[in-house]
């Protein structure tokens, strides 16, 4: 069950980021070519959030479609799944551009929002 790492990389960013406040939500942006079971990632998440600040946090998933650049013809597609062929000429070389994040895009902690990059507000 690999969402039980990809949970335990989320609760442990987030858990960082939080330094110590409770977390009430946490925004993943998760990339389609991770072909994560949204129920499975949510169940896991709990299970490893237990015990920490991000207990009890809800999960938000979003998942960024897969996108590819084709060394062939240069023409940029999106990759609805294996085997990652362009979409212009059909050629399987491809430099990914999209689908493979796993990043927590935002936290909400009990008083306060944090986004990544942004300033961080202490109440
Ligand atoms: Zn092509």
């Amino acid at each position: 069950m690999h969402e039980l790492s990809l949970a335990d990389s989320v609760v442990r960013i987030a858990g960082a980021d939080a330094a110590g406040r409770p977390v009430a939500k946490v925004e993943v942006k998760v990339g389609h070519l991770r072909q994560v079971v949204p129920s499975a990632l949510a169940f896991a998440f709990q299970l490893v959030a237990e015990g920490t600040e991000v207990e009890g946090a809800e999960l938000l998933l979003e998942e960024v479609p897969a996108a590819g650049r084709c060394r062939g013809c240069g023409a940029e597609s999106e990759l609805p799944g294996f085997p990652l062929r362009c979409g212009a000429c059909g050629g399987l070389d491809l430099e990914l551009l999209h689908g493979e994040e796993l990043l927590v895009d935002s936290l909400e902690l009990e008083d306060v929002v944090m986004t990544n990059g942004g300033t961080r507000h202490d109440g």
